[in-house]
């Protein structure tokens, strides 16, 4: 048993004094007690958050993070990044994949973020036949989670099609592409290597309406909550504007308003990138329990549009926070870029608040902890007993946050900080950044660096 002692912590009702949190050999919150002494207890020395999920990850986007911010003619958009993705992901191998996700994770740890869901669709080699273990590049994935000691739901995507009604998938999709039975095969073969490790866990990837079918949304869903009735399904839904044009050709559909009409949408579900929804689909969606996964750096970058958020909280709806293409990765950016957007569209400020809350920064943090941990499918994202020691010490000392104390901190750390408070990191009660540095970043770094320099020629295509 360890016992971690902090002067101040934000546990599930809110901020407490002098609190105990002790925890066994494997990682699991047994008691958290309040008003307590340091007495034979690791002091943590700054103010203890529950570490915050990043319930969506495309890894090896990290690397190409800056490769498309050029004009290419007349009007970029969305669909001129994904022709720079498509390129660059061509060059990746299994121990590039690695090498990338491993830094992007130390990042992430650093940044706050304890927990990535992992939306893994590129499963095979280059060429778009797969390799002799059809789950290797999830197993690298994972061996990156591992070595860095954040927590994972990995999930392998579903991908068949380029487009709406089953059109063919393009030559440089071809990598992506599985039959349903041999994508359940890959989560069978993960799911069966790291059933008992408390750190990992299996999800079901729908990729888009745009990518699978009917038939296949239905038997691969049924078929996962089988064997796993709790198991977490993603799916990228509503991002661009020529999407939801595209599924109103295909169906006489929307695509929020599709789903929500053709699957048991539930809590078990998170849509990506809900960014395009009527005030109908938005209250609809909420009623469903699922989770709105919100990437507001990469929407932005990306130029997606704003997420109707206003009318969501009104109706009770769930979000939580990702970072995607990892053009940014800091908790603090995306929280901050998620009121932001709201109030250049609302010419308003203070949105994203409850009756009970008017932090922002507290709104926004508990929101994103509480719909993250939902979206991941795993017992995180608050300090009780039962959970994972999932946690984040913050440096009072940084300037900004110099006699700032409970949600007044919160506040501040998100909309008046730019330089990172987050000093120490516990994941499954792994003591993983201490003073500002990961255990194994030199090493992480080390083997980043090379593959990036292994990759340059690439890069200067761009
Ligand atoms: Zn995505």
């Amino acid at each position: 048993m360890t016992g971690y002692f902090s002067k101040t912590a934000l546990l599930p009702d809110g901020w407490a004094d002098d609190v105990l949190i002790t925890t066994d050999g494997e990682g699991w919150i047994i008691d958290v007690k309040t008003g307590q002494s340091a007495d034979g207890a690791i002091a943590l020395n700054g103010p203890v958050l529950p570490g915050m999920p990043n319930l969506h990850s495309h890894a090896f986007q990290r690397a190409m993070a800056g490769l498309a911010e050029r004009a290419t003619g007349d009007k970029d958009s969305f669909w001129t990044w994904r022709d720079v993705m498509y390129g660059f992901m061509a060059q990746i191998g299994p121990e590039e994949m690695e090498a990338i996700a491993a830094q992007l994770y130390v990042e992430m740890l650093k940044a706050g973020f304890t927990a990535v869901g992992e939306f893994h669709y590129v499963h095979h080699k280059p060429d778009g036949t797969a390799y002799d273990d059809p789950a290797l590049l999830s197993h690298h994935i994972i061996g990156a989670a591992k070595k860095t000691g954040i927590g994972m739901t990995h999930m392998p995507a579903l991908y068949a099609h380029g487009g709406f009604g089953g059109a063919a998938p393009h030559e440089e999709q071809k990598r992506f592409v599985n039959s349903t039975e041999g994508l359940l095969d890959i989560i069978r073969a993960i799911n069966a290597a790291y059933k008992d490790d408390p750190q990992i866990r299996v999800g079901l990837v729908l990729h888009s309406l745009r990518a699978v079918t009917p038939e296949m949304i239905k038997s691969a869903v049924q078929s996962v909550h089988r064997d796993d009735p709790d198991m977490p399904v993603h799916i990228h839904i509503a991002e661009q504007t020529k999407e939801v044009d595209d599924c109103m050709t295909w169906s006489g559909k929307r695509p929020v308003e599709w789903l929500l009409e053709n699957a048991a949408v539930d809590e078990r579900w998170c849509l990506i990138h809900a960014t395009h929804m009527t005030d109908q689909e938005t209250e609809n969606l909420a009623k469903t329990g699922a989770v709105a996964g919100l990437c507001p750096t990469t929407e932005a970058n990306l130029g997606d549009g704003l997420f109707n958020l206003s009318h969501y909280l009104k109706h009770g709806g769930r979000l939580g926070v990702g970072s995607d293409s990892h053009i940014s990765v800091s908790v603090i950016e995306e929280l901050r870029t998620l009121e932001y957007g709201q109030r250049l569209l609302r010419q308003e400020r203070a949105l994203v608040k409850t009756k009970d809350t008017p932090s922002v920064g507290a709104t926004l943090y508990n929101l994103a902890l509480q719909g993250g941990a939902q979206a991941m499918g795993r017992p995180i994202g608050s300090l009780a007993p039962g959970q994972r020691a999932d946690l984040i010490v913050l440096d009072s000392e940084t300037p900004a946050l110099i006699s700032k104390e409970k949600d007044i901190l919160l506040d501040t750390m998100i909309f008046a900080g730019n330089v990172n408070p987050v000093k120490d990191v516990i994941v499954g009660g792994r003591h993983v950044v201490k003073n500002f540095k990961h255990e194994k970043e030199a090493e992480i770094y080390d083997a980043y660096k090379k593959t990036i320099r292994k990759l340059s020629s690439i890069i200067k295509m761009h």
